[in-house]
């Protein structure tokens, strides 16, 4: 999901250009009403989300906690180092560790997912996202009503995938940072697989290996069941920063959702990709920035 690869599968042409027709106070009203309305309201994040919440993958934030990473192998950015040919594990997990620390664990909930919290808070919601940050939970929504489909910075898997466990690990991670010098681990923290003996990975989907356990295949039942009811429902997709890099899974649903049934309405927000494949008369979009507009919702 953090590949820097956009795959578009359409010419501009084919996107529905009229949509940002009204003016911004005039879609706000129908943000807020939409809301009001609704008796079921779907999340769906992406990565714009929490790079618009400052979780930001690249600039000052990047450089002043990567001088060390940047000056040996020239890293770019948190996107693009994720996929860094590290040649040992020792370099490897020394990147991870401090990359898990600022972006999960040390990051505290933030100001634009407090704030959608307290605007869906009293809403029968339900969160799909492709983010890995674990912001949805620390913001107060409830971890039952969240299907975080690409996995979660805080745990561990066996690389090879040898079995469906997942592993907290935190308390390794602070280890591995506290004791990062050189760019690299002490050898007796590299972390193993407990059953094949291999190498571990983080929980983040990249390819087939990724772990898919209980508890996500919970989430994603309680996330199915979900949408079969909004189906019935008047029902809001509130869609936020969700580009092309998976768009198969939150954003060309919920718009093949909104064309089919008049008693959806979505709401996409995204400075980027504001536009829409489907011609939709339920729509509204925003290519407003995503924090202002969270904010003019609760005033
Ligand atoms: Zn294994």
């Amino acid at each position: 999901m953090y590949s820097k690869t956009r795959i578009y599968p359409f010419t501009e042409d084919f996107y529905h250009k009229a949509i940002i027709k009204d003016s911004y106070e005039g879609r706000l009203f129908k943000l807020r009403n939409a809301i009001d309305h609704a008796d079921y309201v779907v999340i769906g994040a992406g990565a714009r989300l929490s790079a618009a919440a400052g979780i930001a993958y690249g600039g000052k934030r990047f450089t002043d906690s990567f001088t060390d990473f940047i000056a040996r192998y020239g890293l770019t950015d948190m996107y693009s180092s994720a996929f860094y040919p590290f040649q040992t594990e020792k370099e490897r997990w020394a990147y991870w560790a401090r990359h898990i620390l600022m972006n999960r664990l040390d990051m505290p909930a933030t100001n634009s997912y407090r704030r959608l919290f307290s605007i869906i808070s009293e809403k029968d919601y339900f969160v799909i996202t492709t983010n890995v940050d674990g912001q949805f939970e620390k913001s107060g929504f409830d971890k039952e009503r969240i299907f975080a489909v690409q996995g979660d910075y805080a745990y561990l898997q066996c690389a090879d995938r040898c079995h469906e466990k997942l592993y907290y690990n935190e308390n390794l991670v602070r280890k591995m940072v506290r004791q990062t010098t050189d760019c690299r681990i002490p050898s007796g923290l590299v972390p193993h697989c407990p059953v094949c003996g291999g190498k571990m990975d983080v929980h983040v989907r990249k390819d087939h290996y990724f772990v898919q356990d209980n508890q996500w295949y919970a989430s994603y039942e309680r996330y199915q069941d979900y949408m079969e009811k909004v189906c019935d429902g008047n029902a809001l997709l509130l869609e936020l920063g969700v580009g092309y890099n998976t768009p198969t899974i939150i954003r060309f649903l919920f718009e093949r959702l909104a064309a089919q049934r008049k008693n959806i309405t979505l709401v996409r927000i995204n400075k980027d990709y504001p536009d829409a494949q489907n011609r939709m008369t339920n729509w509204v979009s925003f290519d407003e920035n995503i924090g202002s507009i969270l904010s003019d919702i609760g005033t």
